[in-house]
């Protein structure tokens, strides 16, 4: 099976998605990875989501990259005695730590660690921004406040807090059970919620421990204030709209949407454009003008990934999400225009001999007008530093390992592939056709470019580019 974009597409699992079927259609619909949200799946769900994805991979013959996001540390609000208040425009409100249940005046902030980070003037966003307190004063254990937007607060709503740096670590104990679980389970991507800093993303690495690649979602104003930093030392970046839009003024978030994107591309580090991308499509079969040029935008913008959530997880046209955001990007991707707005934002290689290898193979490739690169890779690098050059051609990646394939399910343009290491130059150039031709990628006659570390098996050895025709006997298996 052969997709016709270069985009890629994750689909969350979740309610609307839970039986086999369903997930099955939404992977012959386009979904090349598939997110399981800890914010909603208890342990026993994630396991069961896993197995059967697997089994659906087994079936298809396809590697499918899984991404399991950790919740982290999503603060809420205590309870209130009649369950909810309606708190109006220039009320004194304060938050404490006692746990008895709140009413029109206070309610308990069950975080004492963020009530001691609370100054003057920081801003308090309940239910994803719908009521804004302002902090007036502050004494050990609570903080004053004046209502700035007025509304209804219920019990456990979530509190978004963008001005105060969280003193904890982004990773909760429930994350690291979670984080475990996963592990366990042999996952291939972890996102990590809320992150403000590098040294979060570099605690969930050291418990990793290269078991999964690390993703960090940016959606906190601290977050991109340390954006390079974050970049630096994550595998993968999201950019979770849901929340940077309730942290930061919602006007802000196409140009940090296009500031992320960039950055990522030029690191060559796989980026996801992430939430509402087709929200109308959770209870209708057709989606807005709006959001069908929404994930256009993302598309031209060369993101690696486009994210579904509720429209896959809860929606009620989850295949049809998926196969409307799978349309869009063979559609945008067939533009006239479209490579030259690719082109356009291609950033100079970094001194390596990966990057100068992956040039170079764009460079013959276009020179010589093949449609197709093949890339041996054992741990996925070389297909990553070959799709952030985002050719032209079509990219194969030839793989001994599972887990880098099902890694690579996440990266523009790439098709993995498993299949044993090349024994040899030969066997190597000779297999590379024989996929090609066997999935449509090259024809009998045609030349495709092969790319390849000597001698082989050595990880990070790329230093070969070869081109070979497509003899018959690669058509028929011979
Ligand atoms: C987001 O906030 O955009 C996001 C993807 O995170 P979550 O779905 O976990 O809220």
């Amino acid at each position: 099976m052969r997709r016709r974009r270069r985009v890629k597409i994750i689909a969350t699992l979740g309610p609307a998605s839970a039986d086999r079927t369903v997930v099955a259609s939404l992977f012959e619909a386009g979904a090349d990875v598939f997110r399981i949200n800890m914010s909603h799946a208890s342990h026993d769900a994630m396991r069961e989501r896993v197995a059967m994805i697997r089994s659906i991979e087994k079936e298809y013959d396809r590697p499918i990259g899984i991404l399991v996001d950790l919740q982290g540390p999503k603060l809420r609000v205590g309870e209130f005695e009649t369950g909810a208040v309606l708190l109006r425009k220039g009320e004194a409100f304060t938050l404490d730590s006692d746990p008895t249940p709140g009413d029109q005046s206070r309610v308990c902030l069950p975080h004492p660690e963020i009530l001691d980070s609370l100054a003057p003037g920081h801003r308090l966003l309940i239910d994803d921004g719908k009521v804004l307190l302002k902090v007036t004063s502050v004494a050990p254990g609570k903080a004053a406040t004046l209502v700035e937007v007025a509304g209804r607060v219920s019990n456990k709503k979530g509190v978004s807090l963008p001005d105060t740096t969280i003193p904890t670590s982004a990773m909760t104990p429930k994350d690291r059970d979670d984080l475990h679980a996963a592990l366990q389970q042999g996952v291939d991507w972890i996102a990590l919620s809320f992150v403000q800093r590098p040294e979060d993303v570099a605690e969930l690495r050291a418990i990793v421990a290269s078991r999964a690649m690390v993703m960090a979602k940016i959606e906190k104003p601290q977050a991109i204030a340390r954006l390079d930093e974050i970049m630096e030392v994550s595998d993968a970046l999201m950019v979770a709209r849901g929340d940077l839009g309730v942290e930061m003024p919602l006007e802000q978030v196409p140009g940090l949407q296009k500031r992320i994107t960039r950055t990522a591309r030029r690191l060559g580090k796989p980026v996801v454009v992430a939430t509402q991308m087709l929200e109308s499509m959770i209870s209708s079969p057709v989606p807005t003008r709006a959001e069908v040029s929404d994930v256009a935008t993302a598309v031209f913008e060369g993101a690696d990934a486009v994210m579904l959530s509720a429209e896959s997880a809860s929606g009620q046209y989850p295949i049809e999400a998926v196969a409307t955001m799978s349309r869009i990007g063979e559609q945008i991707e067939s533009e006239e225009i479209y490579p030259a707005v690719i082109t356009a934002q291609r950033a100079s290689p970094e001194r390596t001999g990966a990057d100068a290898i992956a040039v170079a193979t764009r460079d013959v490739a276009e020179t010589l007008d093949l449609k197709l690169i093949c890339a041996w890779t054992a741990s996925g690098s070389t297909g990553l530093r070959i799709a952030r050059e985002r050719p032209r051609s079509s990219i194969v990646a030839l793989t001994p390992n599972i887990s880098a394939a099902r890694r690579l399910a996440l990266v523009w343009g790439v098709h993995a592939i498993v299949t044993e290491d090349a024994r040899d130059e030969r066997d190597m150039a000779e297999r590379a056709c024989r996929h090609a031709a066997a999935q449509g990628f090259a024809e009998v006659g045609e030349r495709i470019i092969i790319v390849a570390g000597v001698p082989f098996g050595t990880p990070g050895a790329t230093n070969n580019i070869r081109v070979a025709y497509v003899e018959a006997q690669d058509a028929t298996g011979g």
